[in-house]
């Protein structure tokens, strides 16, 4: 095989290669930008923030609720403990237990209103995962169509790949570097035909004694023009 022969196939593997993606990146961004799984995702995320929230919350009010159980045993204990005997001293703890419990009802009062916050909360949340399914679950057959063409595209891709790797492996590593150089520079066709005198990239024409090397030359020949290799059968 021909050195221009070797690099215009894989020329022509990658220009499938980059078409394929292009379409792939297309259908996914339809497939992903849709406004109604965007809306639900976003509150989706609202709503995993405050369940998050409440979370904190609960396990804080039922850190002050015990902290505060903990000072009314200890008041206890000196209450019942028998080492105080002093009666000021015993009506004074008596009346600092029941504020502490007075308080521990309020606090506990919170701790239930933490609970059933972070119930309602969770529960929204998981109705708001069940809308994001079904929104992307309507947009998947809404998009049928493009959802297999999708499939299809990636067994192509891979089959593509192959493709390409095998052609690459026919290839020497100067002429491949070259190449993928040329490509860089050149939008990604960085090899292209003679078509009636003339390449077929940039429509520059060739004098009969450039149309001549590109077809016989073993040596990789250049348009002189855009300087894209020219591949002449
Ligand atoms: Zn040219």
């Amino acid at each position: 095989m021909s050195h221009a022969l070797g690099i215009y196939r894989l020329q022509q593997a990658d220009s499938r290669i980059d078409q394929t993606n292009q379409r792939l990146q297309e259908i996914r961004a339809v497939l992903e930008n849709n406004s109604l799984v965007q809306a639900v995702r976003s509150r989706l995320e609202a709503s995993e923030a405050a369940l998050k929230e409440a979370e904190k919350g609960l396990r804080q009010s039922e850190a002050t609720a015990q902290a505060q159980r903990i000072k009314i045993e200890q008041v206890e204990s000196s209450l019942y403990g028998g080492r105080v005997q002093n009666p000021k001293e015993l009506r004074d703890l008596q009346s600092e237990l029941t504020a502490l419990k007075r308080h521990l009802a309020s606090l506990e009062d919170k701790q239930l209103e933490a609970m059933i916050l972070l119930e309602t909360t969770r529960e929204q949340q998981q109705t708001t995962l069940k809308e994001l399914r079904q929104a992307e679950a309507q947009v998947i057959s809404q998009n049928s169509s493009l959802k297999s063409e999708q499939d299809t595209l990636l067994s192509n891709l891979e089959n593509l790949k192959a493709e390409r790797a095998a052609i690459q492996n026919a290839i020497s590593a100067d002429i491949l570097q070259k190449y993928e150089l040329l490509r860089q520079k050149k939008h990604g066709l960085a090899v292209t035909t003679v078509n009636e005198g003339a390449c077929d990239a940039c429509g520059a024409g060739l004098t009969p004694a450039q149309a001549q090397i590109a077809r016989i030359s073993t040596q990789l020949f250049e348009c002189p023009t855009c300087g894209r290799i020219l591949f002449s059968n």
